[in-house]
């Protein structure tokens, strides 16, 4: 189905930097979110994010502080002419919002991954007219986030973007939620002129994954970012290790390259992302095989066996050769990564048998 869009109409654009949307991972206390807010408008901000309810992967986290938020919110706006926005997952989240006068809304990764919830946040919200940006569900389904976005888009929202939130994996790695950019590319090739935001914060997890997240969003022509910004990231009662104050989120946005995003450059640039996640992938896979290859080490020092048995060495250089060939590479660069992969398993299970 093809998605029935319009601009989203946020902010009036300079061109010099993308669109931007800022804020707290949540709204704590008043205090908190004015602050945080007048910063932020002050370095030229125009769209204020906070959360007012969160969701928590186990109970006794905080919860975000519920409607009471919603004032502070319309504080921001008054105080500072920002748009405000949050997150909403239910019925009763889209009709606070919509009495309070909220800007605009998100969806989170979470109420994406579940139709029923889209489907009750799309029926609260038919024959209104708000922006909605849909983010990816936590896991990599390129289907079901389009899923969301044409059961809002049905419900009569046209002014539809997505924000690209990184994928959920079961070990923690590098990146708290892994970018997976082809997803987003694809989605972008399926539904053209749908805008993208990318979220650097929850993809990275960490202040210092921001502004290369950040440019790497720019490099593939993402319309926009949403950044967590606290007044006092350290503080922060949800998602402290990723925030950064205003005035960091200043210096990464004006240190960001905006190129001129033409065909070519945008989507080799599209391949090298690939190409980089590839390569990471292999790394981590390589990681994998030398920890078993040291249990073994550990197993065979136990038994007074040799670390090197000639015949299922010649049996994996075989099969992975034949292997190769069947996959469209020679037989022979295969047999070299694997002699390379082998002697720095020996290596490893040498050391273990010299502990
Ligand atoms: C958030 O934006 O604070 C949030 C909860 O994000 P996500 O749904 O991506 O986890
Ligand atoms: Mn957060």
């Amino acid at each position: 189905m093809e998605l029935n869009l319009t601009p989203l109409n946020l902010t009036d654009q300079d061109n010099k930097r993308p669109i931007v949307i800022a804020g707290p991972c949540s709204a704590e206390t008043e205090e908190q979110v004015m602050n945080t807010a007048t910063q932020l408008s002050k370095k030229g901000v125009k769209l204020f994010r906070a959360g007012i309810w969160k969701p928590r992967t186990k109970p006794g986290g905080f919860e975000g502080v519920g409607e009471p938020g919603l004032a502070w919110l319309q504080q921001v706006q008054k105080e500072t002419g920002m748009k405000v926005c949050t997150e909403v997952a239910t019925h009763a989240h889209v009709e606070a919002c919509l009495k309070a006068g909220v800007d605009l809304l998100w969806i989170g990764a979470r109420t994406v991954a579940n139709p029923f919830a889209m489907q009750e946040i799309a029926d609260t919200l038919k024959g209104v007219d708000i922006p909605i940006l849909v983010k990816n569900p936590v896991n990599p389904d390129l289907e079901l986030w389009i899923g969301g976005l044409e059961r809002i888009n049905q419900a009569g929202i046209t002014r539809l973007g997505v924000i690209h939130r990184g994928f959920s994996t079961y070990e923690k790695k590098l990146y708290r939620n892994l970018p997976m950019w082809h997803i987003p590319i694809e989605l972008r090739r399926r539904c053209p002129g749908l805008p993208i935001f990318g979220d650097p914060s929850h993809i990275g997890g960490k202040r210092e994954l921001v502004a290369p997240l950040c440019q790497q969003a720019m490099d593939l022509g993402f319309d926009g970012l949403i950044v967590e910004s606290h007044c006092n990231p350290d503080a922060a009662w949800s998602d402290a290790s990723q925030q950064v104050t205003p005035d960091v989120l200043d210096f990464i946005l004006d240190k960001l390259v905006i190129r001129k995003i033409t065909e070519t450059t945008e989507s080799l640039s599209a391949l090298r992302h690939q190409i980089d996640e590839i390569d990471n992938s292999l790394i981590e896979l390589m990681a994998k095989r030398m920890r078993i290859s040291r249990e073994i080490g550990e197993y065979k020092r136990q038994h007074d066996m040799t670390v090197v048995q000639t015949t299922r060495y010649t049996e994996i250089l075989d099969k992975r050769g034949a292997q190769g060939v069947l996959c469209g590479m020679s037989s022979d660069f295969i047999k070299d990564v694997f002699e390379s992969i082998h002697e720095e398993s020996v290596r490893q299970q040498i050391e273990i048998m010299n502990q």
